[in-house]
């Protein structure tokens, strides 16, 4: 479906057969019987590209919620003691059989949340890169390490990481396979049993992965799934997690810290951005307007990385506002509703979504910013279809200027300077990912070390540093705590132990001296420990 004029007639493909659906559904932990009334109302789970109703999702009580960590705690005994080889060798399994399932993974993905399929595409290698990652370093990550003790050479210290137990999961809507498994499959490979709560509306993809994992010969119980509204169980979830990894907004990323604090229990929060893009007076524009189009509409701007600020030297200003807008309008001609990947841009989550975005740029308008391009509903292609949309004049007070927009929205702004652009891209609560574009790295460099962002990518909108698995990857300020990916990815999933060891009994014996003694071997021990290399 190409042509922006026709009504589409989009329909859930071939591979997502009835049968599929019913078995996906009933992993999901939900019991109580419906004649007594105890069960909760299933969630009708809705085609994004024509909003019609193609199945139902049974929803978790509490009793669920804690039935499901009963069961995970019982099978994470087992796994946390089963040799590392053996963990990892299911992840081996699991990555080829994502890779071969791409199609129907891919189906599910666009049926819940209506991307473009090179979206949904791109979005199911992130687990199988996740799965190369660790399974070529989980050894080394979780390996014993042995450091120097307090007596030089009669002790030593042994650093061991233990898994948690049962981390509990809560994924968005937006990259729904990605963020239910990339994380969980890191937890379950440092030896944890895993309880997801994927949203509502795209429960069925995650529940997929769960089943691929679990086809790849992931032990039952070990990764369950429990649905429902985040305020009717994420509580629940919490109090029974030994870990939280929440990804979502900062509002629910704060009720979520707060819980977990209560319970003196770690979490990792990935939260919102409203993440700007700078082009310094050196940058190709050939380069930038694609990226910078990729950047900021890329997953129809559902994506916490997207940019939705765009700040450009004087220099190039009304060239790049010229090439962006039209490139933008370009994009917006090739939105579609299909299963294929002929249409380039996709829809918004929801009609509900796009009262939202469509509410900030309205607002926008109404202030004196200009739209020159979008800022309308496209209701001929799908219920939540909005067109990419480029604002210049938006005035400070409103909402899209400062809060997530979280659609294809961005606003252009001229800069005078350099320092000028770091400090109105720094002018935010958030602090998630920064752009930088110029022709002179070692420049852009510069620039990205002053810039507050988890996440900075030069030259690039965001998927150069989110696809390197090997450094961490989260947000500062009001953008999260924690990070995903790399070695931190991993033990952030783990206690750390610190077994002391003292190499001979007699050190005991010998520390028991008297009072004067003491102090002087004390002193003696101080001068060479700080001379001593430690080991
Ligand atoms: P959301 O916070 O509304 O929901 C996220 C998840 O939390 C859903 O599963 C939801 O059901 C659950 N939830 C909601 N209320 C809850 C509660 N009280 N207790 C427990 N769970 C609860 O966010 P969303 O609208 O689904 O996702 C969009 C947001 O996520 C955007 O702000 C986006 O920037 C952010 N996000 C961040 C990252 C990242 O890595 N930093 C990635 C993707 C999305």
């Amino acid at each position: 479906m190409t042509s922006t004029e026709t009504t589409p007639t989009a329909t859930v493909p071939q591979r997502v057969t009835p049968e599929l659906i019913d078995r996906l559904t009933a992993r999901v932990r939900a019991s109580g019987d419906a004649h007594l009334g105890r069960a909760r109302t299933p969630f009708t789970l809705i085609e994004v590209y024509t909003g019609a109703a193609y199945g139902t999702l049974p929803q978790s009580r509490p009793e669920d919620v804690a039935d499901a960590f009963a069961t995970a705690r019982a099978a994470q005994r087992t796994w946390a003691a089963t040799p590392l080889k053996e963990r990892l060798a299911v992840f081996a399994r699991a990555h080829e059989l994502i890779l071969t399932e791409r199609a129907t993974i891919a189906d599910l993905i666009q049926i819940g949340c209506g991307k473009a399929r090179r979206m949904a595409f791109e979005e199911s290698c992130d687990v199988p890169m996740i799965i190369s990652h660790y399974l070529k370093t989980a050894r080394r990550i979780l390996k014993p390490r042995k450091h120097g003790g307090p007596v030089p050479l009669l002790s030593a210290s042994i650093e061991e990481h233990r898994p948690k137990g049962v981390v509990g999961v809560i994924a968005p809507w937006n990259f729904p396979f990605a963020l239910a498994l990339s994380d969980a499959v890191a937890a379950l490979i440092a030896g944890n049993a895993v309880v997801l709560k994927p949203d509502n509306k795209t429960a069925l993809c995650a529940l997929f992965g769960v089943e691929l994992l679990h086809r790849a010969g992931l032990p039952e119980g070990l990764f369950e799934v429990v649905c429902g509204e985040g305020p009717d169980i994420g509580g629940d979830l919490v109090d029974n997690s030994d870990f939280v990894m929440f990804t979502g907004s900062t509002a629910t990323g704060r009720l979520i810290g707060e819980r977990a604090g209560r319970n003196l229990i770690g979490c990792s929060l990935e939260l919102g951005g409203k993440n700007p893009l700078i082009v310094l007076d050196d940058a190709d524009l050939d380069a930038v307007i694609p990226g910078a189009v990729f950047a900021t509409f890329a997953n129809s701007g559902q994506a916490c990385m997207h940019i939705e600020r765009i700040y450009v030297h004087d220099r190039l200003y009304d060239e790049f506002l010229r090439r962006f807008v039209d490139a933008a309008a370009d994009l917006g001609a090739k939105a579609g509703a299909s299963y294929d990947y002929i249409p380039e841009f996709g829809s918004l989550i929801s009609p509900e979504h796009l009262a939202r975005v469509s509410a900030h740029v309205e607002e926008a308008r109404a202030a004196g910013a200009t739209v020159h391009t979008g800022g309308r509903a496209r209701p001929d292609i799908g219920p939540a279809f909005y067109e990419p949309t480029v604002l210049t004049d938006v005035p400070p007070q409103v909402a899209h200027a400062t809060a997530e927009t979280f659609g294809p929205v961005v606003t252009v702004y001229r800069v005078g300077s350099e320092q000028e652009a770091i400090d109105r891209a720094n002018a935010t609560d958030y602090g998630l990912n920064a752009s930088v574009w110029s022709s002179d790295r070692g420049r852009a460099l510069r620039v990205a070390r002053r810039l507050e962002a988890g996440n900075i990518n030069i030259n690039d909108g965001f998927v150069t540093s989110y696809s390197a698995k090997a450094t961490p990857s989260g947000g500062v300020k009001q953008s999260g705590i924690g990070a995903r990916h790399g070695d931190q990815g991993l033990l952030k999933y783990t206690d750390t132990i610190n077994v002391g060891v003292l190499k001979s009994q007699v050190i005991t014996a010998r520390a028991q001296m008297a009072y004067d003694k003491q102090i002087t071997s004390t002193l003696a021990t101080l001068r060479i420990m700080r001379r001593t290399r430690l080991r």
